[in-house]
């Protein structure tokens, strides 16, 4: 019945410590498949954020070797 939207409108991963969004990407991958190892430019703590909501759909790009 009401309003049906996440608690960040954002449209993206925020700090769970201070919630900021402005994250900055150190790798794609991080611990986990389904995790980006990002860190938080306002607090400077690094993180794992979920691919899903840095990304679209699963995208197919394995973690190689770029020459
Ligand atoms: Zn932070």
């Amino acid at each position: 019945m009401g309003p049906d939207q996440p608690p960040l409108s954002s449209g993206g991963p925020a700090c769970p410590f201070c919630g900021s969004i402005e994250l900055e990407l150190i790798s794609p991958w991080g611990g986990q498949l389904i995790t980006s190892l990002v860190r938080c430019r306002a607090c400077g703590t690094d993180f794992e954020a979920i691919r899903d909501s840095l990304a679209g759909p699963c995208s197919p790009a394995p973690p190689g070797e770029q020459a």
